[in-house]
């Protein structure tokens, strides 16, 4: 390797780098943690609406995946608080939650959380804001 090629492989590396944390932020999606409260027999998650819009995902669609899965009824109320008319834990509910990520969410090609849900009746499709990549999913 001459002194050329060496000079030109670090130039590439270090743009490389130089460009790598860049697109690393614009790929990640800060969820933050649901915000759970107990309140009597109910359980609230108070932030629910705030986190579907990150997610890009109608508060109702995520709803129903909660409900489906706990067996259980609930409603969300207008100012975004998802109440379940019993008592589940957080860690029962944050379990739900990465599981929703993971199947309704997440890009199963690139992994990116970037991601649209496309509902054509009976069929869903996951399409994928960064990778272009579409994936049908079950519908809920
Ligand atoms: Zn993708």
């Amino acid at each position: 390797m001459s002194n050329d090629s060496v000079f030109n492989y670090s130039t590439l590396l270090e743009r490389l780098y130089k460009n790598l944390p860049k697109k690393r932020v614009a790929e990640a999606i800060e969820i933050p943690t649901l915000n759970v409260s107990h309140v009597g027999l109910q359980t609230q998650i108070r932030n629910f609406k705030e986190i579907c819009d990150i997610i890009r995902r109608e508060p109702r669609i995520c709803m129903r995946f909660f409900l489906k899965e706990l067996a259980a009824r609930g409603t969300i109320d207008d100012s975004g608080i998802f109440t379940i008319y019993s008592r589940v834990s957080t860690q029962t509910l944050n379990a739900l939650f990465r599981r929703f990520l993971m199947t309704y969410v997440r890009c199963s090609t690139c992994s990116s959380l970037h991601t649209v849900l496309i509902r054509q009746g009976k069929v869903w499709v996951i399409k994928c804001l960064a990778c272009g990549a579409e994936s049908p999913v079950k519908p809920i």
